[in-house]
């Protein structure tokens, strides 16, 4: 679902996986971009595209050196680095994902 705004977007990432970071479990946590929004402004307001991340672990995903990642390789590291609890939850947020960017290419 998209949201005419990013903030409502982030809310409902905040409160999913109960608003758990998925790499630690720790909260609070920031609604951190799968495919970052500078980028990938289209995805910026899509649920799927959003997650629960602490701020350290947020850092760590756009890449601590200060540049951001290409999208593969964020992807790449949130499967390898979430808990096994959201393991499978994370998995079907981003074939969602995938079928939101197929529609949008389509469209
Ligand atoms: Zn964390």
């Amino acid at each position: 679902m998209t949201h005419n705004t990013t903030t409502t977007a982030k809310k409902i990432a905040k409160i999913r996986y109960s608003g758990k970071c998925l790499f630690c479990g720790q909260s609070p946590v920031d609604g951190a971009h799968i495919y970052p929004a500078g980028s990938h402004p289209h995805l910026k307001r899509e649920d799927a595209n959003i997650i629960p991340l602490c701020r350290q672990h947020h850092y760590i995903l756009d890449d601590d050196s200060g540049l951001i990642r290409a999208p593969e390789n964020r992807i790449k590291l949130i499967l390898v680095f979430t808990v096994n609890e959201y393991r499978a939850a994370v998995q079907s947020q981003i074939s969602e994902l995938y079928n939101i960017i197929l529609k949008k290419e389509i469209l």
